[in-house]
């Protein structure tokens, strides 16, 4: 599947989205952080479209990162109302590189089915891929109703849960095959389940890939706040990625009052590098430190090249091929330093307390240079800067 640029399954690098938190028809608003997440990284960004004024917005949002050279593919969210809002504003419809629909809120009742229809039908109208996007927290109380009766009359029934997440499945499967016989190809089609409970989510998506060949987008719900919503995110996520499941990633992290909504696209694309799935940024690795290391200078160190290297990357990713895949380490003493440093393209391994205060430096396996003094820090970050013109080729060389 494409989705504008984006080729999305059939083998294809998994690709990161997020979501803003604008106000989508605040259009100044809206571009700005659209165009944040773009720049760390998002290969898709998600806007919701829920009200008339939002719907306008969309073309201006998409012009207006057009204008300042970013081709951002934007998916439009529906929930309630994304049938009407589709066709009465045509400019939405055909800016948006996708849409996503919750199964479970595109109506209530009989209103249920033909307004899916419509909102099929103005994918298949304008060739948009459509997201078929179920979350437990709004899952179609219909379909949830008839597997709970259907199992209360089993004479082995299953429990509660285990019913919950076939509802998921379920509800995700069957818009799909509707979604198929109203005319959208199956290979405009994309699904996730959306659950925020860790467990739950492994189990339903390994269903959900046993079940069917449709690319699939992952992420886990209400992941919740700093710490939590990454742990959870990665533990869940992780397991997933590891068996070959998932398309492409959202980690939906609550950010802090006024926190800068990119964190949910280095967090996601950290999970994927870390794994060895993806390279996006030079991994630095540093030890935790330990009793060896009693002043602060090692963790300064490990901060100041970490950030010089986050600094630097948008220039370098221009400028150099590969540079994404430099691995740098950043040891505190003289236990693992070296021999972890070795392992590393660059490595540094500081003095612990009561070594020598000398900090050998290793470049590509070989002790190259051992520095001294109290410029350790700008020495380095200049082997580095050293290391990626040398060593990588120049992009319009390549
Ligand atoms: S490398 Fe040295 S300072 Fe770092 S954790 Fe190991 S023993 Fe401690």
């Amino acid at each position: 599947m494409r989705v504008a640029g984006v080729q999305v399954g059939g083998g294809a690098p998994i690709v990161v989205q997020s979501m803003t938190n604008t106000d989508t028809a605040d259009i100044a608003a809206s571009v700005a952080q659209v165009a944040a997440l773009w720049q760390a990284g998002s290969e898709l960004v998600r806007l919701t479209v829920n009200n008339q004024a939002a719907a306008e917005a969309i073309p201006h949002i998409r012009d207006q990162l057009a204008a300042q050279g970013m081709d951002v593919p934007l998916v439009g969210d529906f929930h309630f109302n994304g049938h009407k809002l589709l066709a009465q504003v045509p400019d939405c419809a055909s800016a948006l590189a996708k849409y996503r629909i919750n199964p479970g809120n595109v109506g209530r009742g009989t209103r249920r089915d033909p307004q899916f229809a419509q909102l099929i039908e103005q994918a298949c109208e304008h060739g948009k891929p459509v997201r078929i996007g179920v979350n437990w927290g709004s899952l179609d109380e219909q379909l949830l109703t008839e597997l709970m009766d259907e199992n209360s009359r089993n004479p082995d029934p299953r429990d509660a849960r285990e019913v919950m997440r076939e509802a998921v499945l379920q509800s995700a499967l069957r818009s799909a095959a509707r979604a198929e016989q109203l005319g959208l190809p199956g290979d405009a089609i994309i699904l996730s389940c959306k659950l925020s409970g860790v467990q739950d989510l492994i189990a339903v998506y390994r269903k959900l890939a046993d079940r069917c060949d449709y690319p699939l987008h992952l992420g886990l719900t209400e992941a919740g706040m700093g710490s939590k919503g990454i742990v959870a995110s990665t533990a869940a996520l992780g397991v997933l990625l590891q068996q070959g499941i998932g398309d492409t990633i959202r980690i939906s992290l609550t950010p802090e009052p006024g926190g800068d909504r990119t964190r949910e696209v280095l967090v996601a694309q950290e999970i994927l590098q870390t794994m060895g799935l993806r390279s996006f940024n030079p991994l630095v690795t540093a030890c935790p430190g330990c009793g060896r290391t009693t002043s602060t200078y090692f963790q300064e160190l490990a901060r100041d090249i970490q950030q010089h290297v986050r600094e630097r990357m948008p220039a370098w990713r221009q400028q150099y091929k590969g540079v994404e895949e430099m691995q740098l380490a950043v040891m505190g003493c003289v236990v693992n330093g070296p021999g972890e440093s070795k392992h590393a393209d660059i490595g540094i391994s500081l003095p612990g307390t009561g070594e020598k205060p000398v900090a050998p430096v290793f470049v590509d396996g070989i002790r190259t240079v051992t520095l001294k003094g109290d410029n350790i820090a700008v020495e380095f970050q200049q082997i580095v800067e050293d290391y990626v013109k040398e060593n990588y080729p120049a992009k319009d060389q390549a």
